[in-house]
């Protein structure tokens, strides 16, 4: 509290000591077709604009409460809150990071461009995006194709309705554990609304996903699935998918918990770092990482599945290349109850060694946000076209601002379970690991960003480090540090499962 106290009044300090922004500026924003102006100022480089006036045009609504620095604003789907000076905010129940700080100006609230507006176009029916070399906001009406979803029981079963702007092409299938993924093509999905349609009368959970031009709605059903049909229909345009089950009774009364005793802890999704064109770190005597993690993770699948109440799935089982993601979809699809990434870590400090839990949220340290860039500059290099050489970017790759931002904007919605999984690795390796503990940290993985169930990053021990590569590579040290894994699974699942 005191800390917090302190930044707030040393931010304040700040503020006043750099003088009042200038609200000379002004930015355009078009909306369909036309434009309009909106007040504006530039503060350390940072561009801000007014969004109590863009509340204005768009129709949503600012609430003040001056004496709590307090914001928030609200549409009919979704609500910011927001903290004057403070670069922290929550979207509906979660919370993100601005990078820069919102800002209160005579009478009106201020956020930063760049960093706030994907937020917005995040939960928008419109589409919105910041132009930067233009200075400009560009508003775009209708723009989601996939608007809505309905679910509803019928005297024969349970109808699900998905509904369209015009007729689009989209496939189904039923995975393990009663999912129903309805994937479109060509889809350009309203998460927000489709995810307000939740309803756990009938579902335990319901995940939406955009990736890249594909659109898929997950829904973890009640029921058993044995049979379906679906077909497209028309006025309005929508997908119906019927599920034949007569015995199908509603509980009003029931809210189960997404991890609760209903809810099975019992998929486990390995993903071995890198592979492929990507080697990830390479020691001093060449050995790479993505071989030396491929082994620790088929070591840690082999004792899993001894255990038959469990099911495991690698995001890769050989030495192959998958993309960012690639891992989140297999993880996402499968239903993952646990996603655990396995890595070796490096530092160019050549004497640093022992091992690190990392779970995902904001880096506190140096040290942690160096690991967490280390491991993402491998997956920003496939985004930069052209390279071959790894090394090739690796500059820039540390000084881009995009980076620092991404790394910055976490989603925090399992942070606590994943949090807690990370102490439980934590305390098994402590008992059973003979190389230093770095213990549990936490930072912005991207990987683990993706991936939308408790997760954390292992990394084993320094590749960098010639006492511990040669450790990396000893099938002894493979299998207690899949073991430590194991009974840490075991724990998360008697815990979860029995709450
Ligand atoms: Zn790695």
């Amino acid at each position: 509290m005191k800390t917090r106290t302190f930044i707030f009044f040393f931010t304040l300090l700040l503020v006043l000591s750099a003088g009042a922004p200038s609200l000379a500026d002004r930015i355009k924003i078009s909306v369909s077709g036309g434009y309009e102006e909106i007040q504006s100022f530039k503060k350390n480089n940072v561009v801000y604009y007014s969004l109590s006036e863009l509340a204005e045009i768009l129709g949503g609504q600012l609430d003040w409460e001056l004496i709590g620095h307090r914001v928030r604003y609200t549409e009919d789907n979704f609500r910011f809150d927001f903290l004057i000076d403070a670069a922290y905010f929550k979207l509906d129940d979660s919370v993100f990071n601005l990078v820069y700080p919102v800002i209160y100006n005579k009478g009106q609230l201020f956020v930063p461009a760049e960093t706030f507006t994907p937020f917005l176009d995040g939960v928008t029916v419109q589409k919105i995006s910041w132009d930067s070399d233009a200075r400009m906001l560009r508003v775009e009406p209708e723009y989601f194709n996939v608007t809505d979803f309905a679910i509803s029981s019928k005297a024969n079963g349970i109808l699900i309705e998905v509904f369209l702007t015009s007729a689009l092409n989209y496939d189904i299938f039923v995975t393990e554990g009663n999912w129903i993924n309805i994937s479109i093509p060509g889809a350009r999905i309203n998460s927000p609304r489709i995810l307000s349609r939740r309803d756990p009368r009938f579902m335990y959970k319901m995940n939406v996903h955009q990736i890249g031009n594909t659109g898929q709605i997950s829904v973890r059903l009640k029921r058993n699935i044995t049979k379906w049909n679906h077909m497209l229909v028309f006025n309005p345009p929508r997908i119906q998918m019927s599920i034949p089950d007569i015995n199908f009774e509603l509980d009003p009364a029931d809210t189960s918990p997404v991890i609760g005793p209903d809810n099975k802890i019992d998929v486990i999704v390995i993903d071995p770092g890198h592979g492929g064109k990507d080697y990830g770190a390479i020691g001093q005597q060449g050995t790479r990482e993505k071989d030396i993690v491929l082994n620790i993770a088929r070591e840690l699948a082999k004792i899993i599945r001894k255990d038959k109440q469990f099911k495991v799935i690698m995001t890769r089982d050989r030495d192959i290349y998958v993309s960012l993601e690639e891992r989140a979809e297999i993880a996402n699809k499968a239903g993952a109850d646990l996603f655990i990434s396995i890595h070796a870590n490096a530092s160019p400090k050549k004497n640093i060694c022992g091992w690190n839990v990392f779970f995902l949220a904001p880096a506190k340290n140096d040290s942690a946000r160096a690991v967490a860039q280390l491991e993402n500059s491998f997956f920003l290099r496939e985004l930069s076209a052209g390279s071959n050489n790894p090394e090739d970017n690796e500059e820039d790759t540390y000084n881009d601002p995009v980076v620092s931002i991404l790394n910055e904007m976490i989603m925090t919605e399992f942070q606590a379970e994943s949090h807690d999984f990370a102490m439980m690795v934590d305390r098994e390796f402590r008992r059973s690991l003979k190389i230093p503990a770095r213990g549990v940290d936490q930072a912005g993985f991207f990987v683990l960003n993706k991936v939308f169930t408790p997760s954390v990053l292992v990394e084993a021990a320094f590749i960098s480090n010639k006492n511990e590569e040669k450790i990396l590579k000893n099938k002894d040290y493979h299998k207690q540090v899949a073991e430590g894994i194991y009974q840490a699974i075991k724990r998360f699942k008697a815990k979860y499962e029995n709450q």
